[in-house]
This record gives C-alpha cells, sequence and structure tokens, in this order.
C-alpha cells in the first residue's frame, strides 16, 4: 500500500468515490481507504434517486453536476452505472405547493435545468395508474431519474483507478496527526472475523499532505478522531417494496417506465421496481441514530421496519395508486441517512484545521456524489470552485453547536424533506436557544424571531396578541401575513425612527504591533484613520469576495472587525488562519472574539438624532452628535444614560442612523431607555425582514446573496471599497478575473401580492441574462425591489429587463445604484 500521497481520501461510499476521482482527473496522487467494502455504508441501500429539485443554488449546481456526469461514465470505463433517465414528476395537491415548484422553477433556470409543466389532466392522459382528481398540476423534470448507487459507485471507483487513484479495501482510518506540514495518518488492517469486521494487529502510518473524510454514517467518529465538531448524524429512513402489480405490468407492456413520483404533499415519492413499487416516505417521527458513533458491529445492516410510523404515508400511496392497494409487501429497508441541521452536506475545510476537508452529512449521496466531487477537487487543486460553496460549508456552525442540537434539528430537518419550503420559514425545533438579553422585551413587542447561527433575531414585529402559530400561518411564496407589519417597521425607519437588534453580529478585534500591516494587506479598502470606519472586503485567493467587513479602528493598532453572523465561525476560521500565516511577515498580532460580549442596536430614521440626543450625557449634548463632532462613517464611545458604549454613525438602511456596541449586560437598561425616549418620536422595533428592504433601496450588498466566493467585489461593483494603490490579497486574480457580470438593482412591476424572493431569472427578450440574488418590496417606490447579476451589456440603469415570477415574465428596470437618495442627503442630515 503507498504510504506517501499528495491526497488520502477516508471512505468508500458514493461520495469518497466522487471525490477521489476528481482529484485522480486533476492530477493528484491519490489514495481511497475504506473500511469494510466499497458501498458498504448507506451507499448499498440507497433508492438511487436523482432528484434535480432543490430550493439551494450551489446544491442545483452540484445535482446537476452529477446527473451529466453519471451519463458519461459507461463511455468512459465500460461499467453501466445503471442510470434510468425516467424522469421526476412532482404532484401538487394545493396551490401553494404550485407556488413552491415555480419557485423552484425559477431557481431551476438561471442552473439551466429543463422543466415542464403538466396539468392534472395531462397527468392523467399520460399516467392513467394515477389518480389525479385532487390534484392542482405538476412539475415534470425530463433529465432525471434514478441510478444504481453501487454500480455507479463502482464505475467512479474504476474511473478513478484509470486516473491513477489507488483504492484499498478493508483499512480503516485511527488517528490523524498533523505535522506541520502534512497529515501522518494511523490505519489498521480490518478482518472479517465470524461475520464481524474486527481490527487486526497490522498497522501502517500514511503520509498525505491532504484528507479528505467521506465517512458517511461514522462521521461522529472522525469528529472525535479529528478533535472537531461535525453536526453529521443519521436519522432512520425507510422505504419498502411491493410485489408485482398486475395493473402496472399490464400497462408497461405497450408504454414507457413512470417517471419517479412524488407526492410532496402526502411526503413520498414512488417508484416502479420490478414491476412492482418502491415507496420511500419522509414521515414524521423518525429517529437520529449513532449521536456519539457507530457501533463496531454495526456494518451492511439494517435497522427493523417501522411500518406503523409510515402507515399514513402507506395509505396515500394507495389513494394515489389504486391498484397498488391489492399488491403485497416484497421487501423493506430501513437504514442510516445522514443530515445535518439545515440539510445541506458538509463540504469544504474543516474548521480550524489545515488541508483537512470534510465532505459529511449527505442525505442525497448518491444525487451529489458527482458534483461534490468535481467542486470539491476544484477547492482543493485550484484554490476555489466555480461556484460559491459556503452554503455548504462546514464553518457555517459554530462551537456553540451541541450533539442534542444537531440531533434534534436533524430529525426536524428529515420530517421537513416534503413540507413546504416556504422562503420565509423558520423551523421550530431547539428553540430559543441563543437568546440576547432583549429577548424576552422584544417578544412582549410581538417579535417574531427567526433564528441566524442559532440566534434569535426578531424577523418583524406582529400583533401583540398574535396566537402562537401566527408565523406559521403567517408564510407563504407570495406576500405572506407578516408583510404588512415589515412595511409599517419599513415606513417607520423612512419618516420617523426604527430600533433594529444586530446583536448576531461576528465582530473580532484584531490589535497589536502587526493589526495595521496586516489588516492593510488582509483588505481591499484604505484602512480607516483613527475613529473612523469603512467598508471592505478580504477576498479568496481566485479575487472574489470571501467577507465582508466593516471595520472600525479604535486605536493605532486597533481594530474592530464586523461580519455577518451567520457566517461567525466561517469568518474566525479565515481569519485566524491569515493570521497564523502571516505573524512572521506583519508582526504580532491577538484576535479577539468579542460577539458574545457585545450587543448591537441600531437606530436608524430622520428621528435618530433627537432620540440619542435625549439620552447622551456629554458636556454639550446639542452638539455632541453633529456632523462636526460624530460625522457619518465615525465611531466614538459615548454614554447614553448609564450604559457606556461605542457609537456609529452608520445605517444599513440607508437613513441617518447610528450603530450602538454596547455591553451585553446592560442591554435591557438600554432598550428601556431608548424605548422610553423613542415613543415621542415615533420609535419602532423593526425587524431584519423590513431592513433586508431597505438596504436594497440603497443598493446596499448582503453577504451571502449579492457577495460570496463566485464574484469579485469589482463585479459587484464595490469599486469605492477597493484601493488599487495597494497591494493586497488576492488583487492580482480579481484583477485578473475582469467582468463576467455585473451586480444591478431593479425596480420590478411585479403581481400585486408577491415580491420576488431573490431566486428569480431575468431575461432580455427570450435570452437569460443574469439571475436575482435578493428580492422585496421598496416603500419609497411603492413597488418590488431586487438586487441580482446580469451580463455587463445589461447592467446599465434604466435597461429593460424581465423578471421570471410565477411563470410570467414581468417587466423589470435597472436602476442607479441606490435608488433611494442617491445623494446620501439623509445619511448625512447634520443637526
Ligand atoms: C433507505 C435509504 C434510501 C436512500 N435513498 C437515496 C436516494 O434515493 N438518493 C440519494 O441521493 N440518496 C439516498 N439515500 C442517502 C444515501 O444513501 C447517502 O446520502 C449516501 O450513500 C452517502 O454516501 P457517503 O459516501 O457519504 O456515505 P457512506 O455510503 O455511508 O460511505 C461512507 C464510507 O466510509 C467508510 N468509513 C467510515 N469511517 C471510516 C474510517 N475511519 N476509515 C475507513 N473507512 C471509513 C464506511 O465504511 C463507508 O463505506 C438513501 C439513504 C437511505 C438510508
Amino acid at each position: 500500500m503507498k504510504t506517501q500521497v499528495k491526497a488520502l481520501v477516508v471512505g468508500g461510499g458514493a461520495v469518497g468515490t466522487g471525490i477521489a476521482y476528481h482529484l485522480g482527473k486533476a492530477g493528484w496522487d491519490v489514495l481511497l481507504l475504506e473500511r469494510d467494502e466499497l458501498t458498504s455504508g448507506s451507499t448499498w441501500h440507497a433508492a438511487g434517486l436523482l432528484p434535480l429539485f432543490n430550493m439551494s443554488y450551489a446544491t442545483s449546481h452540484i445535482h446537476d453536476y452529477s446527473v451529466k456526469f453519471y451519463k458519461g461514465l459507461e463511455a468512459e470505463t465500460g461499467l453501466n452505472p445503471g442510470f434510468a433517465v425516467v424522469g421526476n414528476l412532482r404532484m401538487a395537491q394545493t396551490q401553494a405547493r404550485m407556488d413552491e415548484y415555480m419557485l423552484y422553477a425559477a431557481t431551476a433556470e438561471t442552473v439551466g435545468i429543463p422543466h415542464e409543466w403538466l396539468t392534472p389532466a395531462q397527468i392523467r392522459d399520460r399516467y392513467p395508474l394515477v389518480r389525479t382528481e385532487d390534484l392542482k398540476g405538476a412539475i415534470l423534470h425530463p433529465t432525471d431519474g434514478y441510478i444504481n448507487p453501487a454500480d455507479v459507485t463502482q464505475a467512479m471507483a474504476k474511473g478513478a483507478r484509470q486516473h491513477g487513484v489507488a483504492i484499498e479495501r478493508k483499512w480503516q482510518v485511527d488517528a490523524y496527526a498533523w505535522q506541520g506540514d502534512h497529515w501522518a495518518v494511523t490505519v489498521t488492517k480490518m478482518a472479517d472475523r465470524g461475520g464481524n469486521l474486527v481490527p487486526t494487529d497490522e498497522q501502517q502510518v500514511i503520509r498525505a499532505e491532504h484528507v479528505v473524510t467521506a465517512t458517511g454514517n461514522h462521521a461522529q467518529r472522525t469528529a472525535q478522531l479529528l478533535g472537531i465538531k461535525i453536526p453529521a448524524i443519521p436519522v432512520e429512513h425507510q422505504y419498502i417494496v411491493t410485489e408485482p402489480d398486475p395493473a402496472l405490468v399490464q400497462w408497461r407492456k405497450d408504454n414507457p417506465e413512470h417517471p419517479v413520483l412524488r407526492d410532496a404533499d402526502a411526503k413520498w415519492y414512488v417508484r416502479e421496481e420490478r414491476g412492482g413499487w418502491i415507496l420511500g416516505p419522509y414521515e414524521q417521527g423518525a429517529p437520529a441514530r449513532f449521536k456519539y458513533a457507530v457501533p463496531e458491529s454495526f456494518r451492511a445492516d439494517l435497522f427493523p421496519l417501522d411500518l406503523e410510523r409510515i402507515e399514513e404515508e402507506y395509505m396515500s400511496m394507495i389513494h394515489r395508486i389504486p391498484t397498488s392497494e391489492t399488491v403485497g409487501l416484497k421487501d423493506d429497508y430501513n437504514g442510516p441517512i445522514c443530515y445535518t441541521p439545515d440539510g445541506n452536506p458538509l463540504v469544504g475545510p474543516a474548521p480550524g484545521l489545515r488541508n483537512m476537508w470534510l465532505a459529511e452529512g449527505f442525505s442525497f449521496g448518491i444525487t451529489a456524489a458527482g458534483g461534490t466531487g468535481y467542486y470539491l477537487a476544484q477547492m482543493m487543486t485550484e484554490g476555489e470552485a466555480e461556484i460559491d460553496m459556503a452554503s455548504l460549508d462546514p464553518r457555517r456552525y459554530g462551537s456553540w453547536m451541541t450533539t442534542e442540537y444537531a440531533a434534534t434539528k436533524n430529525e426536524e430537518c428529515y420530517a421537513h424533506v416534503f413540507i413546504l419550503h416556504h422562503p420565509d420559514e423558520e423551523r421550530a425545533a431547539c428553540r430559543p436557544l441563543r437568546t440576547a438579553p432583549a429577548y424576552d422585551r422584544q417578544k412582549a413587542l410581538g417579535a417574531q424571531f427567526g433564528q441566524v447561527n442559532g440566534w434569535e433575531r426578531p424577523n418583524y414585529y406582529g400583533p401583540l396578541d398574535a396566537p402562537d402559530n401566527f408565523d406559521h400561518d403567517a408564510r407563504s411564496f407570495r406576500r405572506g401575513g407578516w408583510w404588512d407589519h415589515a412595511r409599517a417597521e419599513a415606513e417607520a425607519v423612512r419618516s420617523t425612527a426604527g430600533l433594529i437588534d444586530a446583536t448576531a453580529f461576528a465582530k473580532h478585534r484584531v490589535s497589536g504591533p502587526g493589526a495595521t500591516a496586516f489588516l492593510d494587506w488582509f483588505t481591499t479598502n484604505t484602512l480607516p484613520r483613527m475613529g473612523r470606519i469603512n467598508l471592505t472586503y478580504a477576498l479568496t485567493g481566485a479575487g472574489t469576495t470571501r467577507t465582508e467587513y466593516t471595520i472600525l479602528r479604535t486605536g493605532e493598532d486597533d481594530y474592530t472587525l464586523i461580519s455577518a453572523g451567520a457566517w461567525h465561525a466561517y469568518d474566525q476560521d479565515f481569519l485566524t488562519k491569515a493570521i497564523e500565516d502571516t505573524e512572521p511577515r506583519f508582526g504580532r498580532i491577538t484576535l479577539q472574539d468579542t460577539t458574545t460580549q457585545t450587543g448591537v442596536f441600531a437606530l436608524a430614521g430622520p428621528r435618530a438624532r433627537d432620540i440619542l440626543k435625549a439620552l447622551i450625557r456629554d458636556p454639550d449634548p446639542e452638539t455632541a452628535l453633529s456632523n462636526k463632532r460624530f460625522p457619518w462613517l465615525a465611531t466614538r464611545e459615548i454614554e447614553l444614560g448609564m450604559c457606556p458604549l461605542r457609537a456609529v454613525r452608520v445605517a444599513y438602511t440607508g437613513a441617518l442612523g447610528w450603530e450602538l456596541h454596547h455591553p451585553i449586560e446592560m442591554q435591557t437598561y438600554l432598550w428601556d431607555q431608548l424605548m422610553a425616549v423613542g415613543a415621542a418620536h415615533g420609535l419602532k422595533p423593526v425587524g431584519a425582514r423590513a431592513q433586508n428592504w431597505l438596504r436594497q433601496e440603497k443598493s446596499y450588498r448582503a453577504f451571502g446573496t449579492e457577495l460570496g466566493r463566485d464574484a469579485t467585489p469589482l463585479e459587484a461593483g464595490l469599486d469605492r471599497f477597493v484601493d488599487l494603490s495597494k497591494d493586497f490579497h488576492g488583487k492580482a486574480a480579481m484583477v485578473e478575473t475582469g467582468i463576467r457580470s455585473r451586480c444591478v438593482t431593479l425596480l420590478i412591476d411585479g403581481p400585486d401580492d408577491a415580491d420576488p424572493w431573490g431566486r428569480e431569472a431575468l431575461y432580455a427578450g427570450d435570452t437569460r441574462v443574469g439571475r436575482l440574488t435578493s428580492g422585496g418590496y421598496s416603500v419609497a417606490f411603492g413597488k418590488s425591489i431586487a438586487m441580482g447579476y446580469v451580463t455587463p451589456d445589461h447592467a446599465a440603469p434604466g435597461t429593460k429587463l424581465k423578471v421570471r415570477m410565477f411563470n410570467a415574465l414581468w417587466d423589470a428596470e435597472v436602476t442607479e445604484d441606490s435608488p433611494f437618495d442617491p445623494q446620501n442627503a439623509t445619511i448625512r442630515a447634520d443637526g
């Protein structure tokens, strides 16, 4: 066996094999180790469906790549992966479900995935065994279907070997030790003894520059070996196979195979299997398993069938396909299927470790294996993938995450596979968990919370006497029951004042003799002068946006970096590693995470200054907040009543405003003061939804939507925050990339009852020229607003485009940047 390689891949399921294939194809020297046999993990019992349907842009790309890749595997390897391109028919029982499909279709269009719409009558004509009278319609994906999971894995393994990858079975990884420039990986030879897989005395140490773990249900053991947290914990998933259905056998004599049938409202998929049916339900109550590790005795085993748990779904299959009622059960499978709290796998660098890559937590691992291999190999061999993989990044979860949280959220995620995926959905499990002190006060004012990285953050303030299910019932693919509340909040910010809780922001203090030189190199903008702030960007090696920071300079070598709350661990890992890597060059730097010590309120609106004036303790309160003493983009330490805090004159809503960074233990005191004084000035507590609309009126890009690793800050139109006269990390690559597309703001004459969500395709005539990344409603313009990326020739203000919403094309016009108050007169107002 090889003992020295460029990359070691651990795990010979579909995912590990797909990664080994693509690393080998990229020319790397690769060894794949599997403790048992290839496909002996979850891969062997997967149903093999390849659903393209996905609400996530990155995952849609991954699934799309896989489907195309699998189609070419036989020609490349001579092995048939058993791909049946039968299509996938998603049926809808309700209008809301049709709305969901239309939103999905909009995302699919941005990736180029084909689809077709069917009426109930068309479904009946094509598939007479399917009962249709209670359906509203369906969406058909002609290009997907199902594959044989073992065969596709073996085909990828053969392809990998053709690319020089060595594959060794019956070797288990038992220890990892980082040696400064490579991993020393201790592996143990495994042997079959009496039906059990047991370790032998034979061990080796492999020297690998990079390691990828794709250990499926063993992720918790991998986490323990690496000393990190990996919130991938399996949940039970079952499917049953019926005896041949005579009606189906008869029908198939003259007809092609049914597409995979999905009755999402009934929470199941069904496909044909040797004249019978496979029913795969996503029922309530499926338990998490192996919370701390898979027992040694568990190999390719299954759990006992729990028919009672899936009775409802079984009955609904019989309702939908009446001929299935009389056929008996032939087979059943109940196996572990890995989940993560948000349902996306964990693909990318392991938190805190060097050259360690995770590919864990796959619930659609057969579908994702090819695309994961392709994009992860790009990240490893080229530094970046061509799509933004942040939504899959293992560092999206912080150290606050526990096993109980992950297991409970994973169970919830499983049960939600077929629940309507409203873009405004907030899931209930494990909440509230991370609450700022003002939480109870906000709740008492009607706050309906969303969860950001575990934090509770008001999305909007609903009625004071709202029933518990208010937010649940307020969800919609159109303007939901929360819309009027958000609109009133946005109007308050434009006309009086709003108080927004931004405590979840990630905050990192960077100080010490090396801090200034380091940050000058690390970020794109000129560093602020003392007492000032800037917006700035840290780039990837490919010159695209890795992180957006508001940077405060509070001392000669003392800075605070504020970034998106959802990306705390992701940002921290990047910053920590960059400091470690460059300390010899720039000198000593201290990094301090102050996120949970500091609360943040944003006070915004024309009356913001009046409210603060009433509270500020200063020798001259009248001038303390004037443009002279406290100009826009400045930061000062001030006292509001008895609360000492750092105020920052900036407002993400584009209004006159200050962010108030305060000691967390004084938060309720500060909240009470602001609300009491604000009452006379029309102050309204405001949630994240209104804020999201308002920032689009100012064309303020948001991290995770407009800003990410697939566009440079120049493509994002942020030239004024990029100082080309200095040298900074990623600059050469950014310049070399040029402008592939441009970020624009659009005003939209859309439907009366809906705004775009930021996933829709943009057209010039019949040509798709871009996609939206954000969407909402503009109170300033009284119509829908959105941001997105278009080809450079369609980015000029005044360009007329069309946006696809609910299967129709609606007029959209590219505006100037910052359509509301382009001169920033409101923000700069003196007083
Ligand atoms: C009933 C059921 C039906 C499913 N149907 C579908 C479907 O239709 N479509 C779909 O896309 N997905 C489906 N899935 C999910 C799919 O099975 C998984 O997502 C996929 O198999 C995950 O592949 P993997 O390579 O990540 O993990 P696995 O297949 O579990 O592979 C991990 C491998 O790593 C090895 N390993 C672990 N630790 C070590 C170590 N320390 N050293 C060496 N080797 C190690 C294990 O032995 C194992 O072989 C289904 C799952 C279930 C349970």
